[in-house]
């Protein structure tokens, strides 16, 4: 079974880097997948899933949500502003705060809403300039902006680009947030999610590894 496969890497990966049991969440992203392959991995008590467009999430997990208790819903995708709102509504955790207007417009919302999911805040470490997310240069005052709206922000997240080691991404993430003291780290997917874990990733964001490949999109 590949989610309890999943599972098992996960564990070891935590002994061999002397943390503790159960120290890692796994993400099941369930993006693209068919409903019928998402509701098995709900049968086999698997709670958390990521997402990475609103109006996805919104087309399935409300119907899932009220059929299993204890769903845990993370956006992992980017996230336009006009969209905040609903993301908020849907949503437990958003993995991809990842500029200024963003950060004022959830601040605002929370403030209405009087809550707001868990945010992580994201950082294009390969400054590629097609990729989302704050430079790291520029990450401490963001981070310390983002706080200052009162926004709770739970740690940071990171897509390294595809073409290099992503180790080094990884340590980047993990001493950008040590030194702001934060202590979630969202980083790892499917083809690297082991070496994520020796590097300290509290979230790991794990899709075709579980449900298989993703169907391509037109
Ligand atoms: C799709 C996606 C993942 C999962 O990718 P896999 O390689 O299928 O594990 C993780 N993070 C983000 C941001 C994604 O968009």
């Amino acid at each position: 079974m590949a989610l309890e496969d999943i599972k098992t890497r996960i564990a070891s990966a935590e002994t061999k880097a002397g943390r503790a049991a159960g120290s890692v969440c796994l993400i099941a992203v369930s993006k693209v997948q068919p409903n019928e392959r998402i509701e098995a991995v709900l049968q086999q008590g698997q709670r958390c899933f990521g997402e990475n467009k609103v109006q996805e999430a919104a087309g399935k997990w409300p119907d899932f949500r009220e059929r299993f208790d204890g769903i845990d819903l993370h956006l992992i995708g980017p996230l336009q502003t006009n969209k905040a709102r609903q993301a908020m509504g849907l949503c437990d955790s958003i993995h991809s705060l990842d500029r200024p207007k963003l950060a004022r417009t959830l601040a605002r919302l929370a403030q209405e809403i009087g809550t707001c999911p868990q945010l992580f805040i994201q950082v294009n470490t390969g400054e590629e300039p097609q990729k989302a997310g704050i430079l790291p240069a520029e990450a401490d005052d963001f981070i310390a902006d983002c706080k200052g709206m009162d926004l709770p922000v739970a740690g940071l997240m990171c897509i390294p680009p595809t073409t290099e080691e992503p180790a080094l991404h990884f340590a980047l993430l993990a001493k950008l947030a040590a030194r702001n003291d934060l202590t979630g780290l969202s980083m790892g997917m499917s083809a690297d999610f082991e070496t994520a874990i020796a590097l300290g990733a509290t979230h790991v964001r794990v899709g075709s590894a579980i449900f298989g490949e993703r169907q391509p999109t037109v």
